[in-house]
């Protein structure tokens, strides 16, 4: 290879695409390492945004200024420059689903799980990333985005994410606590997906988050302080441990209650 590069006086030409590669393979690396503080490129832009919908244009001409009048209605989000509008502080937050590295366990999972499709041309790769939202006040959402590059999978799930918030029910169900404050959950829940089944407990004040770790995440970011769990069936398959919790949180609004059941479980509806 050296002989032909030196014959050929255009060789460098290659020698800088190739150098090019190897410097956007490296970008890959550090981002997959390094998953938080990462900033969106739509915030970048945030004079020029032209909204499609209805709703979005209701949020730009300041007609709706809070969340919750979108979330009772039961309307859907399409835009998701209206979360970014009505909720500023918002933080986004990667999960771990992907295959860690290396022989005997490896090391650290990554954020990115990647597929491939085989072909006559070779092997064609895609990736996934799941992100999730929330404001630590009762607010979440969470989104799994898939791409054939990287950068483009982690952005569309962060949008999928912003797309699908949802308010949390929160209370004190512990009979233990009995104190009335939103720092647990107000009851027992359950969510499956897959072989995976979560059961999320009430808790007594400063028992903290007895759950799996990439759940407590997604948890403290719902602003749930204190919980207990079991879970059961494949748990390590994360995805689906993930969702589970999801539903089960789901199953928390879902719920009907009734005022006396809010009274004595301080139940609470989105931000305290
Ligand atoms: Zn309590």
């Amino acid at each position: 290879m050296t002989v032909e590069k030196k014959k050929f006086p255009e060789a460098e030409k290659s020698k800088l695409e190739s150098t090019g590669e190897a410097l956007a393979i490296e970008e890959v690396k550090a981002v997959s390492e390094e998953p938080e503080g990462v900033l969106l490129k739509e915030e970048s832009t945030e004079s020029d945004w032209k909204p499609k919908t209805l709703l979005g244009r209701k949020v730009k001409t300041k007609e709706i200024t809070n969340i919750d009048v979108i979330l009772d209605d039961g309307k859907k989000i399409l835009e998701s420059r209206i979360v970014d509008e009505l909720m500023p502080t918002l933080e986004v937050e990667f999960i771990a689903v992907g295959q860690s590295k290396g022989k005997f366990g490896g090391g650290k999972r990554s954020i990115w799980r990647q597929t491939q499709k085989k072909t006559a041309e070779g092997n064609k790769p895609k990736f996934s990333a799941l992100a999730f939202v929330g404001n630590k006040n009762g607010y979440i959402g969470i989104g799994y985005g898939k791409a054939k590059e990287t950068v483009p999978a982690r952005e569309k799930s962060i949008r999928k994410a912003k797309l699908n918030i949802m308010k949390i029910r929160r209370g004190c169900g512990s009979w233990a606590c009995n104190c009335k404050a939103p720092h647990s959950i107000p009851f027992s829940v359950k969510g499956k997906c897959g072989s995976v089944i979560v059961v999320l407990k009430p808790a007594p004040k400063g028992t903290g988050l007895v759950v799996e770790k990439e759940c407590a995440k997604l948890l403290s970011f719902a602003g749930i302080k204190d919980v207990h769990s079991i879970t059961f069936g494949m748990s390590r398959t994360k995805l689906n441990l993930i969702k589970a919790c999801i539903y089960a949180l789901q199953e928390l609004n879902a719920t009907k209650i009734k005022e006396e059941n809010v009274r004595n479980l301080g139940i609470v509806e989105g931000m305290v």
